[in-house]
């Protein structure tokens, strides 16, 4: 039997998890999600040997049931391979009192990469199982982690194009150079003059252009999205929480059934939703603890029951955390409504109209599972440097948030259960903010020239991803205004 998948909006009309991956987005606007979440069929002793690939099985057949075996495991091996820097794909590193959970260590340095150097994969074998003869053409705006980890999961992958657009000056100097190095015939990437805001709106428009989609039809394109609204994005997340427990059991840190509590430093809030997945698979999580910089729409809705976008948008130290409208939480929502797509249909029309909703007492009696936190600019550095002073381990900004957030609730709450953070990045990434919080003499210094420090004082080898861009060509020169770029994808794909 098929789980099969429906929007969060409209639950009549349901699809083959891998339509779900094709489609990404519902017409209706919202989010696909399984009808139920499958529970685990194999053991956590049976977990506790396997590799992070078999994990990788185990978990996702439960999801993308009309995908053989044979189409799963070819795509799980595609993807999970010597892009990887580390053999075991998802290091558990104990650091002080909490174990992190190193979901850097693929191509490009993020936790993007965990999902989006598979969803490629499942995006072509979907094409396929769904006769669709098209080139898919993937768009992506991007404000800087997943427009780079997007196209090194497409790049030369047969059957797809992408193009990738990013604010001139809206990104970090590593992240841009990672991005107008890229290889692969079928990438391109586009710096527009304009904000973030500015690229995706342009996106949004191109999306919903039926003119330019039979254009495009007629030479044999078909558009699609890579962002982490995409199930195929999701599912692949549930894996390494599965894995990290199984982990945790194996190397005799917990006990059988003994519950955890997870911190996971949130912005769209996917990585978080697939801890909550991953929970009620089976995995004995007890909080999910949800950590917000100083953009904490999220801390407000988890005290208060009301989502209120409308407030100053912050930049941080943390820019792949600033976010107001976090996609995922639909998903939570329509689940804590009980399933009911009316009631999720009205809070988001709420929020597209009026950048605000409350969820009704019955709901919030279902957030039981989460904690809310947030950390200040001023905490996550104090917590790099203190982590860095007692440990020796350099963590990067966004995990400091988490792990600020993990040591403030463990104070508060008294709770003292054994806690897993997920590290999203690499300290490299964020390489000036981080060393400037372990030392401001590293302030006036230029990120090229503190990689080598950072290799030092952290006894780490410098990234091949960081390596790389100190060398490479540059491949990418495009530019255009935010009202061109209808126009500068018809010119790159030729139509
Ligand atoms: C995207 C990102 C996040 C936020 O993850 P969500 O799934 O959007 O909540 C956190 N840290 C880093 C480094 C990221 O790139």
């Amino acid at each position: 039997m098929n789980l099969l998948y429906n929007s969060t909006r409209n639950t009549e009309k349901k699809v083959t998890a891998s339509e779900a991956v094709l489609k990404g987005l519902a017409e209706d606007g919202g989010l696909f999600v399984p009808e139920y979440i499958p529970k685990l069929d194999v053991t956590m002793d049976e977990l506790k040997t396997m590799s992070y690939q078999e994990t990788a099985y185990a978990v996702m057949k439960q999801f993308l049931t009309d995908y053989t075996e044979e189409e799963l495991k070819h795509c799980i091996s595609s993807a999970y391979d010597e892009k990887f820097d580390t053999e075991v794909i998802a290091p558990l590193v104990k650091v002080g009192d909490t174990y992190h959970l190193e979901l850097f260590h693929g191509a490009t340095i993020a936790f993007k990469d965990m999902a989006l150097s598979i969803l490629p994969h499942l995006m072509t074998t979907a094409a396929k199982k769904n006769h669709v003869t098209k080139d898919i053409v993937i768009l992506t705006a991007t404000s800087g982690d997943t427009g780079k980890a997007a196209l090194a999961g497409f790049a030369d992958v047969p059957g797809t194009k992408i193009i990738v657009f990013y604010p001139k000056g809206g990104v970090s100097r590593i992240q841009e150079l990672q991005m107008v190095t890229q290889k692969g015939g079928n990438t391109s990437v586009v710096a527009i003059h304009g904000n973030f805001d500015n690229a995706q709106n342009g996106v949004k428009a191109i999306f919903e252009d039926r003119e330019l989609e039979q254009e495009l039809a007629d030479k044999g394109y078909q558009f699609s999205s890579a962002n982490s609204i995409n199930i195929g994005r999701l599912v692949p997340q549930v894996v390494y929480y599965v894995y990290a427990y199984a982990k945790l059991l194996e190397n005799e840190e917990i006990a059988p059934g003994e519950e955890i509590n997870v911190t996971v430093p949130t912005g769209n809030f996917g990585n978080i939703l697939a801890a909550y997945y991953a929970k009620q698979m089976g995995v004995p999580i007890a909080k999910l603890i949800c950590a917000s910089n100083e953009n904490k729409v999220l801390f407000d809705f988890f005290q208060t029951g009301v989502y209120d976008r409308n407030r100053e948008f912050k930049l941080t130290s943390s820019p792949s955390m600033d976010i107001l409208i976090s996609s995922n939480l639909e998903r939570l929502i329509y689940t804590i409504a009980g399933q009911d797509a009316a009631k999720d249909a009205e809070l988001m029309t709420q929020l597209k109209e009026n950048g605000v909703y409350e969820i009704t007492d019955q709901m919030r009696e279902k957030l039981n599972d989460f904690a809310g936190g947030f950390a200040t600019e001023e905490e996550c550095s104090a917590a790099i440097r203190r982590t860095y002073e007692t440990t020796g381990y350099v963590m990067d900004t966004h995990t400091a948030v988490a792990a600020s957030v993990c040591a403030d609730y463990r104070r508060k709450s008294g709770d003292e259960k054994k806690c897993l953070v997920a590290s999203t990045a690499s300290p490299y990434k964020f390489i000036h903010s981080v060393m400037t919080a372990i030392d401001e003499k590293y302030a006036s210094a230029d990120e090229f020239q503190l990689i080598d420090e950072l290799s030092r004082i952290s006894q780490t080898d410098v990234p091949r991803a960081v390596e790389e861009i100190r060398s490479a060509p540059i491949r990418h020169h495009r530019e255009c205004d935010a009202d061109t770029m209808k126009d500068t994808v018809k010119e790159i794909l030729g139509v």
